[in-house]
């Protein structure tokens, strides 16, 4: 059955106890940022407390976010015990007084631009470019403006006869030459480092968190709450989502984590 047609999503708490137990050989957990580290867009002490105590344990936290390159490497110099990140939903490792590196292929930026302009000249699409495209090194972004989904996918369907994919968040429009996997560029990562697939908790909130959720790829996957009521929108589903929402889903994953290792 596809994991989309799922009746119910596994909440964490009621994960089988051999895998409870082997929560304790988690050594990294790869987290989303906004809506799954923050709370109403902020980063809160209690979540800042989560990182902090899940590295003293010895398990490392990886931001993968969808922002920019130089928002990112804001995010791992000031974070605890934060050494590195993926940036642009995975275009991009992030690593503080590094220059960023290109996970796969750099993107031809100019080129995004132009289908941009030939969306916004031939189709009526009236894209604007977000204010931190200054940050952005490889994705393209354009503020949603509160478009609806039939806009979206009109300037989809524009945007393919082009060559390039057009693909949505709650806030922002990307023009990409590949379709986002945050998950691909963690495993990539993982690989280099000498991580365990097997060894990673992922953690998302969004639909572009859906690479994280791939089934095989991590030893364990993880919604926020905040999955359950968007869930038709995943082609991935994770193992287990928490009963929290936001950050405080993520609390609840570290939390789990440190019990699994206090074991
Ligand atoms: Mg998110």
């Amino acid at each position: 059955m596809d994991s989309t047609a799922r009746a119910t999503l596994t909440p964490l708490r009621d994960l089988e106890p051999e895998r409870l137990r082997r929560m304790r050989e988690i050594a990294l957990v790869a987290t989303d940022v906004d809506g799954t580290l923050t709370r109403s867009g902020k980063l809160e002490s209690a979540a800042v407390a989560a990182i902090r105590a899940l590295v003293d344990a010895g398990v490392a936290v990886w931001p993968v976010s969808g922002r920019p390159a130089g928002e990112v490497m804001g995010l791992c110099r000031y974070l605890p015990g934060v050494v590195r990140g993926l940036a642009e939903n995975g275009l991009l490792e992030v690593i503080p007084d590094r220059v960023p590196r290109w996970l796969g292929k750099p993107t031809d930026k100019a080129r995004l631009r132009r289908v941009g302009e030939l969306l916004n000249a031939e189709h009526g699409a009236g894209l604007e470019v977000v204010a931190d495209d200054f940050c952005r090194l490889g994705d393209l972004a354009f503020e949603r403006a509160g478009r609806g989904e039939d806009e979206l996918l009109r300037l989809r369907a524009a945007a393919e006869a082009a060559g390039v994919h057009l693909i949505w968040s709650n806030v922002h429009v990307h023009l990409a030459e590949a379709i986002p996997d945050k998950g691909a560029a963690v495993l990539q990562l993982a690989g280099e480092v000498g991580i365990d697939p097997a060894r990673i908790a992922t953690v998302g909130d969004a639909p572009n968190d859906a690479g994280l959720f791939v089934g095989g790829r991590f030893g364990l996957t993880v919604g926020t709450a905040d999955v359950g009521h968007q869930r038709a929108y995943f082609p991935s589903l994770p193992d287990v989502i928490t009963g929290e929402r936001e950050a405080a889903g993520f609390i609840e994953l570290a939390e789990a984590i440190l019990a699994a290792r206090r074991g």
